[in-house]
């Protein structure tokens, strides 16, 4: 799908190129194919039936086998949509683990060019109550593997690029050209290596392609990238060929559980007023009482951590930032016997990936970024680089495309 507005389509307005901090105007065509879409979308939302998908016919030698997949439509989440609507609602939905998780979509697992199971670079990240998706990377075809899962382009606020090879970035411009048609969101902030600003300035120069919502470029150095109230998300710099950023998102502690009993029983009544006192606020009841929150609350809860390093060879700053983590997703292009091609290339073998694991104590490690070299009738195969990081770090898994990985919110 080519979705970028094309040259004059605002009435001969002309194009905005500078991406860097600005604000894109929107064009009446853009408008326009916005509420189009917009009717699709709500057609089809509509729809609650069950559909069949088949799976592509793989070919011998691919590393996946052939499949029947069957989806179910989503249920819909009403923490989601109904967060600021009801705050007592809220309070009751994200009570519920189901919805209170951090998830890690993978969409694409294999290094440097797609195979025919394995597209190539990008994680998805979905912070469950804030309705939002951050991506890592955007390799050639992202939109293509949105539209082969339950994610939603729309609901994608910020993007972490590690570096600038093709395979990492090469889908961004499309992406970022789809997202406008499909929704029409307040911002997209992008973070990457200072080159990034740059590139898409000049793709959206040359393709005259302008975006109907502001995009917002940020070029990255070691440290502290982003932080709000709920998320600190830092870099550091890797090993590789070019200027290479791993990621790191932090969770912040949350206050502990609401004893929705205890409440009860002091005989505060449900609504908004919850949410205020699960996050342990003061609040005045309609009687007069003063309540601390806080004395409602058992033990703050922990907050979750995910780490994102690629491309690199072994380093001891992916061991830093990788520090303690719930989940570690490193690149594990080669198998240990090549790991003098690894060396060459800046890259990975499955013995470093898990070395990195074991010195920063992660909790579990999921490789991707896998050489097309290996394959179910190659000598070496995945299942064999797997083996090998599993010898150093036992709770080792690979990625594949559409795996979901969930973190379910951590107790005291
Ligand atoms: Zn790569
Ligand atoms: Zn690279």
């Amino acid at each position: 799908m080519v979705a970028a507005v094309p040259d004059g389509a605002g009435g001969g307005r002309k194009p905005q190129a500078d991406i860097s901090g600005g604000h894109l105007g929107r064009t009446s065509r853009a408008d326009i194919s916005v509420s189009e879409s917009r009717a699709t979308v709500s057609k089809w939302k509509s729809q609650s039936t069950f559909y069949v998908s088949i799976a592509p016919p793989l070919r011998a030698g691919s590393d996946r086998p052939s499949e029947i997949l069957l989806r179910l439509s989503r249920p819909k989440r009403r923490c989601r949509r109904a967060s600021r609507r009801d705050a007592g609602q809220q309070w009751q939905d994200s009570s519920s683990e189901s919805i209170d998780r951090v998830e890690i979509t993978f969409l694409g697992t294999s290094s440097g060019v797609p195979t025919r199971s394995r597209n190539v670079s990008s994680v998805a990240l979905r912070l469950s109550q804030r309705g939002e998706l951050w991506l890592f990377d955007c390799g050639e075809g992202t939109q293509h593997q949105f539209l082969r899962s339950d994610l939603k382009v729309s609901q994608i606020r910020r993007i972490f690029v590690t570096h600038m090879h093709g395979d990492h970035i090469f889908g961004l411009m499309g992406l970022l050209a789809s997202i406008g048609l499909a929704s029409s969101p307040d911002r997209i902030d992008i973070y990457g290596p200072a080159p990034l600003s740059d590139y898409l300035d000049a793709c959206s120069r040359y393709s005259k392609t302008r975006f109907s919502y502001p995009v917002r470029v940020h070029s990255v150095k070691p440290g502290l990238v982003f932080e709000d109230k709920e998320y600190r998300v830092e870099c550091q710099r890797l090993d590789h060929r070019v200027t290479a950023y791993g990621y790191r998102v932090q969770e912040k502690d949350r206050p502990g559980r609401f004893d929705i009993d205890r409440a009860k029983a002091l005989g505060i009544p449900p609504g908004p007023v919850y949410g205020q006192l699960q996050r342990g606020e003061w609040v005045e009841l309609d009687d007069g009482r003063r309540i601390d929150g806080s004395t409602l609350c058992g033990a703050p809860r922990p907050g979750r951590s995910v780490v994102y390093c690629t491309d690199t060879v072994y380093c001891d700053n992916a061991v830093k930032l990788a520090r303690d983590a719930d989940v570690l997703i490193h690149e594990t292009t080669f198998a240990h016997g090549d790991a003098q091609m690894a060396y060459d290339r800046q890259h990975s073998t499955s013995t470093m990936a898990a070395q990195v694991a074991l010195g920063a104590g992660v909790k579990q490690l999921i490789a991707t970024h896998f050489s097309p070299r290996y394959t179910p009738t190659s000598t070496v195969s995945l299942n064999d680089l797997i083996d090998e990081a599993r010898a150093i770090f036992p709770n080792t898994i690979a990625a594949r495309d559409f795996m979901t990985h969930a973190l379910p919110p951590k107790e005291a």
